[in-house]
């Protein structure tokens, strides 16, 4: 592994190229107006590619969390396109967005947000059924088993640990097969020992099963798992690592802290 920082492309390669699945494209975006407007995206370009693990990065109100949910179809961008396959989201309606969010889009949260009064399996096909999907069998015993949820599909979240419940909404983001995983800060609630495997199992998801990962992460050790690391600096991006190590993650987020 050579990380070295590099300036990130400022063209993501179109989407038509098969290798992007998800891109930004000169995304601005404007909270409020007049004084009080804070420009979260000021012009960010830049691409996430298929079957790749891309970590997002940078300091606090740097714009992480705005992306994401612009790349989500979860808010709507003030200016620019916002692009998952050959749909640009900024140009949808609410229904199309809820749509799409439903049936192409694979989310983690770091609160998990799991329905209490339903089990673990019930959790993970929910998203699938209410998209008037059937599960496919042999995915989820291959999610079970590698998620190492084996005889935990019967239990409610309540009864599970907090690395169990992640893994459960790990699941239920990979079993539709979507075009991307949005995990938002995925360890921000697990000790570390439930972090790497949550960590590491995305990372499998990519290898594996061919899955495109999204990751908002303020935790370098977190971000090593990722393939590439995507600097954002007050809304723009300032930068990517491809192969980062803990090392070169810490040594980039230091400069850019001196930078500012
Ligand atoms: P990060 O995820 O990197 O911490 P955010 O995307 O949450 O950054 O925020 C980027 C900037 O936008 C910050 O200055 C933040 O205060 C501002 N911001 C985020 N959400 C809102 C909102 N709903 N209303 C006003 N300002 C916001």
């Amino acid at each position: 592994m050579h990380p070295h920082a590099a300036p990130a492309t400022t063209a993501p390669g179109g989407l038509d190229d098969g290798r992007t699945a998800v891109a930004a494209v000169d995304l601005v975006k404007v909270y409020g107006s007049g004084d009080t407007a804070v420009r979260a995206l000021d012009g960010v370009t830049v691409g996430f590619a298929r079957a790749h693990f891309t970590a997002i990065m940078g300091p606090s109100g740097s714009g992480k969390s705005t992306l994401m949910h612009c790349l989500a179809g979860l808010d709507t961008a003030t200016s620019g396109r916002a692009l998952l396959g050959g749909t640009d989201l900024t140009a949808q309606s609410d229904k199309v967005l809820t749509k799409v969010r439903r049936e192409r889009i694979g989310f983690v949260f770091q609160s998990f947000n799991l329905l209490p009064q339903l089990t673990a399996e019930q959790n993970i096909v929910l998203p699938l059924e209410l998209a008037g999907r059937r599960p496919e069998r042999g995915l989820l015993a291959h999610l079970t088993e590698s998620l190492g949820l084996t005889g935990r599909l019967g239990h409610r979240p309540g009864e599970l640990s907090g690395g169990q419940q992640q893994r459960v909404a790990v699941a239920r983001a990979l079993i539709s097969r979507p075009e991307v995983v949005f995990a938002d800060e995925p360890t921000g609630n697990l000790d570390s020992r439930s972090g790497a495997e949550v960590l590491s199992f995305l990372r499998n998801s990519v290898r594996e099963l061919g899955q495109t990962v999204v990751m908002v992460t303020h935790d370098p050790g977190a971000a090593a798992y990722a393939d590439r690391v995507v600097l954002l600096a007050d809304g723009r991006v300032a930068g990517s690592l491809d192969n980062p190590d803990h090392g070169s993650i810490a040594a980039a987020l230091q400069e850019l802290g001196s930078r500012r």
